[in-house]
C-alpha cells in the first residue's frame, strides 16, 4: 500500500499561498521540492493551474503547465476551467498559453458560458479576440506534410510558425499586417506559397459542417487578401538591381495608400474601397457572416469597413472610444505620443513616421506654441523628426 507524501499536504498549501501573494520564487521553491504532479487541489477543487491563470500570472501558468499540470481538469463547483478563470482575468498571454497547453475554447461552466464569454461578460476584449481567434498549430501544420500524390508540401515546414503566428493576431488592421510581415520577412518572400494554403484552410474551415467558424473563414480569407496586395506592391517595386535597399517600400507604398484621407480631411475611403473589395471577394456568400457584413456595410450611415471587419473577427467592442489607438495602424494603448501637440498617439516612432505624411498639416495646427516641457520617454520629437521625414514622406 502506498502511504502518502508526508510533504504533500504542506506543498499544497503553500503553494496556493505562494500564488496568492503572486511570489514567484517562493513559488519555484515550492515546485523545485516537490517531485510529484502539480494538480494540487483546494478546499473548493479548483486547481493550482486554475488559480494561477485567475491571478492572471504567465510565469506560474507556464511552469504548472511545463510540469504537465492538467489544462482541463478541475472540480471547480460550477464547472470553471482553468481557461474561464484566465479570461476572467484579462490576461490574453495566460489564455494562449492554456490553448497551446490544450484547453477547450468551447468548454462551458454550469450556467453555459464558455470562456470568451465570461471574458466578455467583464469586459476583457482583448482576450475575447484571444480565444475565438485560437487555431491549433496543428492546423497549420497539416499543410506542412505532403498530401496524397503531393512530393512537396503547400507550405514549407519553416513556414508553420510564422504563420501560426499571424493567423493568431488580434489587431487586423492592415498596415500592422504590413508591418508584421515586414518583420517577417520569409512569409512575405513566400506570399504566394501563403496566400494559397490560407485560402484553402478557409475553403476546408467552410466545409466542416456544425464545426464550421465562419468567422475564422473570412479571417484566412482576410489575411490571404492583404498578403496578396501587399506582395503585388512588392513585386512592381522590385528593380532587379538594389532590391535589399528598398526595404521600407512596400509598407510606405501600401500605407499611403490606405492611410490617405478622402475629400472630407479624415475619412479612409481608399482604405474603404480596398476592404470592400475584399469582403466582396469572400467566397462563401450564402453564409451569415457575409450577409451580415454587407448588411452592415450598405447600410445608411455605415460604419468605415475596418470597423466592420474587425467587429466580425473579433466580436462587438464595448467602450471602444476609452481605449486609444494608434493613429498608423490600430494598436490599442499604444506607448507614445507626438510631442508636439500630443493629440494623437503610435506604437513607435515607425508608426509616427508612416503617418506623418497625414498628422503634418494637424500637428501644425494643434499646436502653434513650441512645448516648453518635454516627457521625453513618453513622447517622440515631431520637430526632431520632421526634418528627418522631409526626405522620407516628401509628397
Ligand atoms: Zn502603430
Ligand atoms: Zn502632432
Amino acid at each position: 500500500m502506498e502511504t502518502k507524501n508526508e510533504d504533500t499536504p504542506t506543498a499544497e498549501k503553500t503553494i496556493f499561498d505562494a500564488i496568492a501573494q503572486g511570489d514567484l520564487a517562493e513559488f519555484k521553491n515550492i515546485l523545485a521540492q516537490h517531485k510529484g504532479g502539480v494538480d494540487f487541489f483546494d478546499e473548493n477543487g479548483m486547481t493550482a493551474l486554475q488559480h494561477a491563470a485567475y491571478k492572471g500570472n504567465k510565469d506560474m501558468v507556464q511552469l504548472l503547465l511545463d510540469r504537465g499540470a492538467d489544462v482541463n481538469s478541475g472540480k471547480h463547483e460550477y464547472n470553471y476551467t482553468a481557461l474561464h478563470f484566465g479570461a476572467l482575468s484579462g490576461s490574453s498571454d495566460v489564455c494562449k498559453l492554456l490553448l497551446d497547453a490544450g484547453a477547450k475554447p468551447t468548454a462551458t461552466n454550469s450556467v453555459g458560458r464558455s470562456a470568451a464569454q465570461m471574458a466578455a461578460f467583464v469586459g476583457n476584449h482583448h482576450t475575447v479576440a484571444t480565444i475565438n481567434n485560437y487555431v491549433p498549430r496543428s492546423d497549420i501544420a497539416y499543410f506542412s506534410v505532403p498530401q496524397g500524390q503531393q512530393t512537396e508540401p503547400y507550405l514549407p515546414p519553416f513556414l508553420v510558425e510564422p504563420l501560426h503566428k499571424l493567423v493568431l493576431g488580434v489587431n487586423i488592421h492592415p498596415v500592422r499586417l504590413a508591418l508584421n510581415l515586414q518583420h517577417t520577412p520569409i512569409l512575405l518572400e513566400n506570399a504566394e506559397k501563403v496566400s494559397k494554403v490560407l485560402e484553402m484552410m478557409c475553403k476546408k474551415e467552410m466545409s466542416k459542417g456544425s464545426e464550421t467558424n465562419e468567422v475564422m473563414a473570412f479571417k484566412y480569407h482576410y489575411l490571404a487578401y492583404i498578403i496578396r496586395e501587399i506582395n503585388n506592391i512588392r513585386d512592381k517595386q522590385k528593380p532587379a538591381s538594389d532590391k535589399d535597399e528598398k526595404k521600407h517600400d512596400v509598407v510606405e507604398i501600401f500605407s499611403k495608400k490606405l492611410l490617405k484621407p478622402g475629400k472630407d480631411g479624415y475619412s479612409l475611403d481608399l482604405m474603404d474601397t480596398f476592404l470592400k473589395d475584399c469582403v466582396r471577394e469572400f467566397p462563401f456568400r450564402e453564409c451569415t457572416t457575409f450577409h451580415q457584413m454587407v448588411t452592415s456595410l450598405t447600410s445608411k450611415d455605415s460604419p468605415p469597413a475596418l470597423t466592420v471587419i474587425n467587429c466580425t473577427i473579433n466580436g462587438q467592442r464595448g467602450f471602444v472610444d476609452a481605449i486609444p489607438y494608434c493613429s498608423t495602424c490600430g494598436e490599442e494603448k499604444p506607448a507614445k505620443k507626438c510631442s508636439k501637440c500630443k493629440t494623437v498617439q503610435y506604437c513607435d516612432r515607425e508608426c509616427q513616421r508612416l503617418h506623418w505624411f497625414v498628422h503634418k498639416k494637424a500637428c501644425n495646427r494643434e499646436s502653434s506654441a513650441p512645448v516648453a516641457t518635454n516627457n521625453a520617454k513618453l513622447n517622440i520629437d515631431a520637430n526632431e523628426l520632421s526634418s528627418e521625414l522631409q526626405n522620407l514622406v516628401a509628397g
